[in-house]
């Protein structure tokens, strides 16, 4: 079965460079009175409307903005209970503190899992019909061998890729280096059937600097991907050890000095913007705007990063504590109206940046699977309608409702 969505008035493929690209010569990624051909799960042709080819069925945009689906490389979405008063404490003035990741993981472990699956099916729908079609989320409100596959077994049922997070808080009344041992032996062994990547919160409060490279080590050795947790608090080695270990992204940077943004552009030398086949891609940058809005934390220097030439991304980090929503949307808007980034940047940083974080970008060795987080023939069939004429419609009208049309793996979702 094959669908055409023509009449597209703004087409944000976010393709760059590579062969699929189409031969736009309107600038970046961006074509006017434009179709798409969904054919599967996969984009069997982009192009002009008026040269778009006959499909078994048609759907009219009627000049609404075309952007690839939301690709959130940051989430937490496996948990159960409520932080409202913590939320409320810190509105009062109370400063965060990495410690009440404990309050959740009491109320996740007491939960069955027929409600933590309701919880997180229910989570995963609205991030959805909010225009996310690919979506990474972490264990870490476990921290027990059982409570950690518990939940690594069923973020592998509802998401596209799953974290091992193990490391993201030392257990109260546990021994900080036994329990490092733990999360780099029996309960890595227990969630590495379920997941792609690994993940370490290195922070004042969290996981030390030694701590935290035991565990990428041990990590990394299992075969599994990295990413880290870093410089969100304060100043720290979370990204140096994240460019040193090769991680696809070092998440949050709020606090960086010169060499941390020095290492993070240094990792990505050689690399050529679009992602031709074989480029080695570097540590993205991910920036995580309602985070630092809900801490009410100094914004993450996403202007400074890209200007350095760093790769960043933008997510949601949804989590009870600290982001409670997993709209990408309002991210991007924050991105550009708090952040300075211009709207293409926002967007590209949403959509391909992520792709880039998970490493499921065009050219990307993806194992057979298709690349997402942008639009050309072959990528998986991942778009977002606006109820706009153009993306700058996101931060033009914040808040606004716009997500009109979702389209993932070829399936309408919304
Ligand atoms: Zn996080």
């Amino acid at each position: 079965m094959s669908l055409l969505i023509d009449a597209i008035g703004e087409l944000s493929t976010q393709h760059l460079t590579g062969e699929a690209s189409p031969a736009s010569g309107e600038g970046a990624g961006v074509l006017r009175d434009a179709a798409v051909v969904l054919e599967g799960e996969r984009i069997a042709w982009v192009g002009r409307s008026a040269d778009a080819p006959a499909a078994d069925e048609r759907y009219d945009a009627q000049g609404r903005a075309v952007l690839p689906g939301w690709v959130d490389s940051h989430s937490h979405l496996v948990f159960a209970g409520d932080r409202t008063a913590e939320f409320e404490a810190r509105m009062a003035g109370q400063a965060y503190a990495a410690g009440g990741i404990g309050v959740t993981t009491a109320a996740t472990r007491a939960a069955s899992d027929g409600e933590l699956r309701r919880l997180l099916a229910g989570r995963v729908a609205e991030a959805v019909a909010g225009g996310t079609t690919y979506l990474e989320t972490k264990t870490g409100y476990g921290l027990e061998v059982g409570h950690e596959a518990r939940s690594a077994a069923l973020a592998a049922e509802a998401a596209d890729e799953v974290t091992y997070l193990g490391a993201h808080l030392v257990p109260a009344g546990a021994d900080p280096e036994a329990y490092t041992d733990l999360v780099c032996g029996a309960m890595l062994e227990a969630v590495r059937p379920h997941v792609r990547w690994a993940d370490v919160f290195c922070e004042t409060g969290a996981f030390t600097e030694e701590q935290s490279r035991r565990v990428l080590t041990a990590c990394r050795d299992a075969g599994l991907g990295l990413r880290v947790h870093g410089n969100q608090l304060g100043p720290g080695p979370g990204v140096r050890l994240a460019v040193e270990f090769g991680a696809a992204s070092v998440d949050h940077v709020n606090f960086l000095d010169e060499a941390d943004v020095a290492a993070l552009a240094g990792s990505w030398a050689g690399w050529a913007d679009g992602g031709a086949a074989g480029d080695p891609a570097g540590t993205v940058a991910t920036v995580l705007p309602a985070c630092d809005l809900s801490t009410r934390a100094p914004l993450a220097p996403a202007r400074r990063l890209l200007d350095a030439g760093v790769q960043v991304a933008i997510a949601s980090n949804c989590n009870p504590g600290t982001s409670y929503t997993s709209s990408v949307s309002f991210c991007v808007t924050t991105a550009v109206l708090q952040m300075g980034l211009t709207v293409q940047e926002a967007v590209r940083a949403a959509t391909f940046g992520g792709a880039l974080a998970l490493r499921r970008h065009i050219g990307a060795d993806t194992d057979g699977q298709r690349a997402v987080g942008s639009i050309a023939v072959g990528h998986r069939a991942d778009l977002h309608l606006l109820d706009a004429p153009s993306a700058t419609h996101l931060a033009y009208r914040p808040g606004m409702p716009l997500t009109h049309a979702v389209w993932r793996a070829g399936q309408r979702m919304r």
